[in-house]
């Protein structure tokens, strides 16, 4: 029996399972249409919002191949062909010179405000929704994004502004770093926390 199967599909489960198989679909095509029109490939467009909303830190050839599951050779080819578009410049990344670091040229980053409206159908669907009911689909996606994390399947990098762990404000008197991260109990600047971070834990997950 398989959720695939429509005379099989009798449960809430199984036709919500589909449903997420059809959005998932829905998210590949949307950027693949935007990708074509910009001839980028998805792996492209994934290195191009990498390197807008990664940690400055981990914005290197290394980091790129741990971002997209593949080995250090081919984020390093991906990295050329970008480079050799004009959308990604190669840098060293600090005092160790074999760390090559990664950076949007000018015209990378305007490339990557024109991708990321490829949401925006999507969002405008899930707008119509009431307060409630989108406060709810919340939560429920969150939960399942985080048994598919425990399951190896996803990583999940996401930004401070809906963590757990994020007390914005809370060092009002400091004006390079009023924010505060409790997971490594550290001030933060207000520039870090649009960054993404794998230690992200949605608030979703604990509120009420
Ligand atoms: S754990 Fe990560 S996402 Fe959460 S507040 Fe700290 S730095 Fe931000």
């Amino acid at each position: 029996m398989s959720p695939f199967d429509p005379r099989f599909r009798r449960t809430s489960a199984e036709r919500s399972t589909v449903a997420l198989y059809r959005i998932a679909q829905a998210i590949e095509a949307l950027f693949r249409k935007r990708g074509k029109a910009a001839r980028l490939t998805p792996t492209q467009i994934d290195t191009l919002l990498f390197l807008k909303y990664a940690r400055p830190g981990v914005r290197t050839v290394g980091g790129l191949a741990q971002r997209l599951g593949v080995t250090y050779a081919t984020a390093s080819v991906v990295a050329d062909g970008l480079e050799r578009r004009g959308l990604v410049a190669r840098r060293v990344a600090g005092p160790d010179l074999r760390v090559v670091g990664l950076a949007l040229t000018e015209q990378g980053a305007a490339r990557v405000t024109e991708l990321e409206g490829a949401l925006d159908g999507l969002l405008a669907a899930i707008g119509e929704l009431t307060a409630n009911e989108q406060a709810y689909f919340d939560r429920i996606l969150q939960v399942l994004v985080r048994s598919l994390q425990r399951a190896g399947a996803v990583q999940v990098y996401e930004m401070c502004w809906g963590c757990q762990f994020f007390r914005p404000n809370a060092h009002p008197d400091d004006p390079v770093a009023p924010h505060h991260c409790a997971f490594v109990d550290a001030p933060l600047a207000d520039g870090d926390t649009t960054f993404e971070c794998p230690d992200f834990v949605p608030v979703a997950m604990v509120s009420g």
